[in-house]
């Protein structure tokens, strides 16, 4: 539908109610696969080091059992049953004593056993909610239905055409690396009550999610790696008036594979606007998946979408249920990191952060990027600055997660390069460029692109001596005692130096000039 199609948001709020459900994909970093002991390209030694899965050699992290060759059998791997009870508990569920998994039948080439192996009536973790913090500060609960262990399927690649999605191309590359990688699917209960914040509320729970599992240590948890993915299911419903019974929940469609949480944000808005505009004609809304379009900002039909009984589920029958004892559950309660609102008002407090400056950091999803950069070493005041400033501002220039740029060690870098006066304010913001063009690390950057404040003494004097030789009027001022007229001084030197030098030692040096 275009833009000017969709009813305007605030009308759209007036008629209808808003309801969400969310389905997010989390990829757990274990060594190996949920099922065999391939090596696992989710874990952190490979998403870390080789930085894009596109760099691991395709089809090379493969067993018989993850492609489903006949005679392999497959082996639950205890560490992803312990991450998956841990976020459970992390997402304030019940842990089931017994909980079994199943198989989910259906054929599609990245599948190469034709069934997936997830959990269906018996989900490892249920019934939680988690809450979430809004950009205003309050807090906004989303009820969780269950958490379920399941396996990634591979992935494939659309070659020839032009959007990269299969219509329109000429053959399919399969890659099975990702076959077999563990999964845990979080799937929330509709959450009613969002109203106006509906895709406010999206935005945050992702980035509640993406916390709590880095928190937990068991995911990367890039986005823009499908370490963690959201699939945003979002309906109608017309208000009743006052005093009567909520209109049933209208029909929902629900748009796959949202890859960043500025998207899930848009995708929510783009939902309700869309829908609100079919309904309000008098049409009816299709149950379907949808595609996310994130350079148009539009969401585009996908599949319709299957009953449950599709999939003919049944319980899987080589893999025994997962019994974990009450001992275990209790160790893995007591070794939960704290929860993130808690960790919030501990970073607030040791970084000093006025609740303004905090929300600036959170609200910008940067709070384990500054966290990590304080860690590097730079200090917290720092830190906030160029995360919040330059480097998001460039992100949104690219519309791309500021986190995704450069390293929370690169800017501890950068900020340490300013602080011993390498560089200043305005060469540092080209040394930060530098690194996110992929030009090296920050003293690399500044050593190819010479971006080193002039410390020589004798050139300062020398630059400065000219600029008063220039501006005679402006070297009386100041001998009268009109300091601030050294500005125009400083501006001179600093033009002349290409802006490279340090402007608060060039300041020292007109005054003791001017005296002298
Ligand atoms: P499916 O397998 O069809 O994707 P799931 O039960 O896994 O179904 O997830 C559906 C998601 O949509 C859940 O988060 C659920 O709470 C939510 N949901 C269900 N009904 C509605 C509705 N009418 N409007 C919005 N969300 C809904
Ligand atoms: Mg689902």
């Amino acid at each position: 539908m275009a833009r000017a199609d969709l009813m305007d948001f605030d009308k759209a709020l007036e008629l209808f109610e808003p309801v969400l459900g969310f389905e997010v994909h989390v990829e757990l970093n274990t060594a190996t696969k949920m099922f065999s002991d391939a090596p696992n390209p989710a874990a952190a030694a490979v998403s870390g080091t080789a930085g894009d899965d596109a760099t691991v050699e395709p089809n090379t992290m493969i067993t018989p059992v993850d492609l489903g060759l006949p005679g392999s059998l497959p082996v639950v791997n205890d560490t992803a049953v312990r991450y998956s009870i841990s976020l459970g508990l992390a997402l304030g569920c019940s842990i089931a004593s017994s909980s079994r998994f199943a198989r989910k039948n259906y054929f599609y080439p990245d599948l190469a056993k034709d069934y997936q192996i997830s959990q269906y009536d018996e989900p490892i973790a249920f019934e939680g909610s988690v809450d979430v913090e809004l950009e205003d500060g309050t807090t906004f609960t989303v009820p969780i239905e269950r958490a379920h262990m399941e396996e990634d399927a591979g992935k494939l690649t659309h070659v020839g055409g032009a959007t990269g999605r299969i219509h329109g191309a000429e053959y399919s590359l399969v890659d099975y690396n990702r076959a077999g990688v563990p999964l845990v699917e979080i799937v929330t209960k509709p959450i009613v009550g969002a109203e106006g914040r509906a895709p406010e509320v999206a935005k945050a729970y992702v980035a509640t999610i993406r916390d709590i599992v880095r928190a937990l240590g068991i995911s990367e948890a890039r986005m823009e790696r499908g370490n963690l993915r959201c699939d945003a299911n979002v309906s109608l419903r017309p208000r009743t008036p006052e005093g009567q019974e909520p209109a049933p929940f209208g029909t929902r469609t629900e748009t796959k594979n949202v890859n960043s949480m500025r998207s899930v944000e848009r995708a929510v808005r783009y939902e309700i606007q869309r829908q609100a505009a079919i309904l309000a004609k008098g049409g009816t809304i299709t149950q379907e998946t949808r595609h996310w379009h994130e350079d148009s900002g539009e969401t585009s039909p996908g599949r319709p979408k299957s009953d449950a009984d599709d999939y003919r589920y049944f319980p899987e029958p080589d893999l025994l249920p997962i019994e974990p004892s009450a001992e275990l559950i209790e160790t893995l309660r007591k070794a939960l990191p704290e929860a993130p609102a808690a960790r919030r008002r501990r970073l607030q407090e040791s970084w000093g952060f006025t609740d303004l400056e905090f929300r600036d950091v959170n609200n910008a999803g940067l709070l384990v990027e500054v966290e990590e950069t304080v860690a590097a070493g730079a200090s917290p005041a720092a830190a906030r600055k160029w995360w919040t400033g330059e480097i998001s501002r460039l992100a949104n220039a690219q519309g791309a997660e500021a986190s995704t740029l450069i390293s929370p060690a690169a800017v501890a870098a950068v900020v340490e390069l300013v602080e011993t006066k390498v560089v200043n304010d305005k060469l540092a913001r080209q040394v930060i460029e530098g690194v996110i063009a992929g030009e090296g690390s920050p003293a690399e950057v500044v050593e190819s692109r010479g971006l080193k404040v002039v410390s020589d003494e004798g050139a300062l004097v020398a630059a400065v001596d000219a600029a008063l030789a220039d501006q005679p009027d402006v070297l009386e001022k100041i001998r009268e005692g009109k300091v601030q007229a050294a500005g125009a001084i400083i501006g001179a030197v600093m033009k002349a130096m290409g802006g490279q030098a340090d402007a608060g030692r060039v300041r020292e040096i007109v005054l003791e000039r001017a005296q002298g």
